[in-house]
């Protein structure tokens, strides 16, 4: 079955390949041409993985999935969330935006966070939801410089390095992304028997 995750992001891409099984064939926007920006202007990340994988379906006629993933860091009111890409403005940047939160959580002794994938699918005329969450602590200083966005100062529970500090198949073997893929790979398997 081929599935179309509807992203541009390289390094989403990569982590949900890497999980797939060999029944499946992932393509990207870029696979099909797609370059434009998908509007998402939600304010919560269910709202935003729908309103990316309904732009695709309604402009393209196709199934697909998209996510949205925020960080979650309760002592902060759950930000930066769903402005997880723009935390420290519009430029997106990363180190910027780790920055940003760092600066915010010196002298705070609650440093407890969570990864939140909310992963929208498109299906046969139907919209499903899954999610995927990973509990950790934000660093006071990052440490590795593997994977992306916030991954070199947040630890998963119970790990002792970050996600900055993993090979990608460590970092799917706790992530939010990764869980929340696995149920919906579930999901159509299922559908598929
Ligand atoms: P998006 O809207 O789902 O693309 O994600 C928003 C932002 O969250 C991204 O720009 C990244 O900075 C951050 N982010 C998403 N997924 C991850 C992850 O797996 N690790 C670290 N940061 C992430």
């Amino acid at each position: 079955m081929k599935l179309l995750f509807a992203t541009s992001n390289q390094n989403k891409a990569k982590e949900i390949a890497a999980l797939l099984p060999d029944s499946f064939e992932l393509l990207t926007l870029n696979d099909i041409d797609i370059t434009e920006d998908i509007p998402e202007t939600s304010d919560t990340l269910e709202g935003n993985a729908k309103q990316k994988s309904e732009y695709i379906r309604t402009n393209f006629q196709l199934d697909c999935f998209a996510d949205d993933t925020g960080l979650e860091i309760p002592v902060l009111n759950n930000e930066p969330g769903v402005k997880s890409a723009r935390y420290a403005g519009a430029q997106r940047d990363s180190e910027d935006n780790m920055q940003l939160v760092l600066s915010r959580l010196k002298g705070k002794s609650d440093r407890s966070a969570r990864f939140r994938t909310v992963i929208s699918l498109e299906f046969y005329g139907e919209q499903h939801l899954f999610e995927g969450i990973v509990n950790g602590t934000i660093r006071t200083e990052k440490s590795g410089t593997a994977g992306f966005g916030y991954d070199p100062i947040f630890e998963p529970e119970n790990c002792g390095k970050t996600f900055g500090e993993m090979t990608m198949k460590e970092k799917n073997s706790y992530s939010h992304r990764a869980r929340a893929f696995e149920k919906m790979i579930a999901f159509l398997n299922n559908r598929n028997e």
